[in-house]
């Protein structure tokens, strides 16, 4: 069976820039992890084709499949349903899944023969077994969280020198942020893959870095703390994701730079207590904020952030407070977000409920448009002001005060730093959008 596995993703939307993301990426032609599941999860008597648009992935729809899976994440839903439609039109079986579809089944069913909701573990399997047997169920729903037991390694080589260095320790994440659709899928409890398998699949990575892909790898500190003490010998530079108030353990630092650690990537999403407090958001206690980050900048590991703009409680003053209390903390990289209510999650209900949302154009909920009415300033004001942040922290003056305060005089992480914060703010120069 001939089958594609792919992502589609707007041209805008790909990944920021062809000529120096080898350099960020290590010379490696990178593979989004939904991907590297589907694949280790497809039996190695088919045909598979791979092909993620958002890392330089051409389609070739002249070529003939008899099944093209899909995965989706809401910003990229609208290109994702082209894709489907035409490979409809030319005689494929089209099934969709991730993020998107999961939300929103009955508009995914609209553009394919098949839907799959949630975790594909089982699903997936299941759809070839039927399709082989031409019995394609319309709708495939994992309702139970998969055994994380039974979580098979990634697939990482492919053709043309593609590959895939996320790794899932985990799945799940047992806060409740309103605004995050880590649950639709992943599920509100943390779920713990077995130590040695994640240390087995570290070791056969074969470039010196890697990144977790897991939502939070906080959520169980004396797991992590395992984790990273089993793969401290290997010699391997990672990022991951964590909440700031796990951060505080001292052990869980360590660890975690003996491990290889470069980077913690954090949630702050704000400096108002009260924004965070409103969309749920208890990991996060500002006044414990400077302290925390000093102390990981102290270990020699860099602190990168993610802030988001738009909540109720945001006022037209939280622009300038944030950027300088990031100055002032040595954030070591940063994403500015507008506040997106994805589909599927309690912000979205609720924005929906109270006739706030501006827009069901998909493409536009990708964290860099204004899609539903703020509170307290106006749509351009939130637009305008996310972007003119972005651009005055990505300022060259600002970028190289960053890079000569690295935490981490390490070459490697060194350069690592200097790419992506010159490869992020040409990005953000390049785009018509905030970012
Ligand atoms: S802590 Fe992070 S992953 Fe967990 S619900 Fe909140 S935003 Fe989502």
């Amino acid at each position: 069976m001939k089958i594609l596995i792919t992502a589609g993703c707007p041209e805008s939307e790909r990944y920021p820039d062809i000529l120096l993301s080898p350099l960020l990426l290590g010379f490696r032609k990178e593979i989004s992890i939904s991907l590297g599941q589907l694949s280790a999860l497809t039996p190695n008597e088919n045909q598979i084709d791979v092909v993620d648009e958002y890392y330089f992935g051409d389609i070739d729809f002249s070529k003939q499949y008899d099944l093209v899976a899909i995965s989706s994440i809401t910003p990229h839903a609208i290109r994702n349903y082209e894709i489907a439609d035409e490979f409809r039109k030319r005689g494929a079986t089209v099934a969709l899944g991730g993020y998107h579809p999961s939300a929103l089944p009955e508009e995914a069913k609209k553009h394919a023969d098949s839907v799959v909701i949630g975790e594909a573990e089982l699903t997936w399997p299941q759809l070839l077994k039927d399709f082989e047997n031409g019995k394609i169920k319309s709708l495939y729903h994992q309702l139970e969280p998969i055994d994380p037991n039974i979580i098979p390694p990634l697939k990482r080589n492919f053709e043309k020198g593609f590959y895939c260095t996320g790794v899932q320790a985990t799945r799940g994440c047992q806060n409740r942020c309103r605004f995050c659709s880590v649950h639709n899928v992943e599920g509100s409890h943390i779920r713990k893959r077995p130590i040695d398998n994640v240390i087995k699949e570290i070791k056969e990575i074969k470039s010196n870095s890697f990144f977790f892909a897991d939502a939070s790898l906080t959520g169980d500190a004396e797991y992590s703390k395992e984790l990273f003490n089993g793969i401290k010998d290997l010699h391997k530079h990672f990022e991951c994701f964590g909440n700031i108030n796990d951060l505080e353990d001292d052990e869980l630092v360590s660890s975690s730079k003996l491990a290889g650690c470069i980077s913690w990537w954090i949630g702050f999403e704000s400096i108002s207590q009260e924004s965070l407090d409103n969309v749920g958001k208890k990991t996060n206690i500002v006044k414990n904020y400077s302290k925390i980050i000093k102390k990981i900048r102290n270990q020699g590991i860099a602190v990168k952030g993610l802030f988001v703009f738009g909540f109720d409680y945001d006022m037209p003053d939280i622009f300038n407070k944030t950027l300088n209390a990031i100055f002032e903390w040595k954030i070591d990289d940063a994403a500015f977000l507008i506040l997106t209510p994805c589909p599927g999650t309690p912000l979205f209900k609720q924005l929906e409920n109270e006739g706030r949302l501006l827009t069901r154009d998909w493409s536009k909920y990708n964290f860099g448009n204004v899609v539903f009415e703020p509170k307290n300033m106006s749509t351009d004001e939130l637009w305008n002001r996310t972007r003119s942040i972005a651009k005055e922290f990505f300022s060259f003056s600002n970028i190289t005060k960053r890079i000569m305060n690295n935490p981490n005089r390490n070459l490697y992480t060194f350069s690592n730093n200097i790419i992506s914060n010159f490869l992020v703010g040409r990005y953000i120069n390049k785009r018509d959008y905030g970012f």
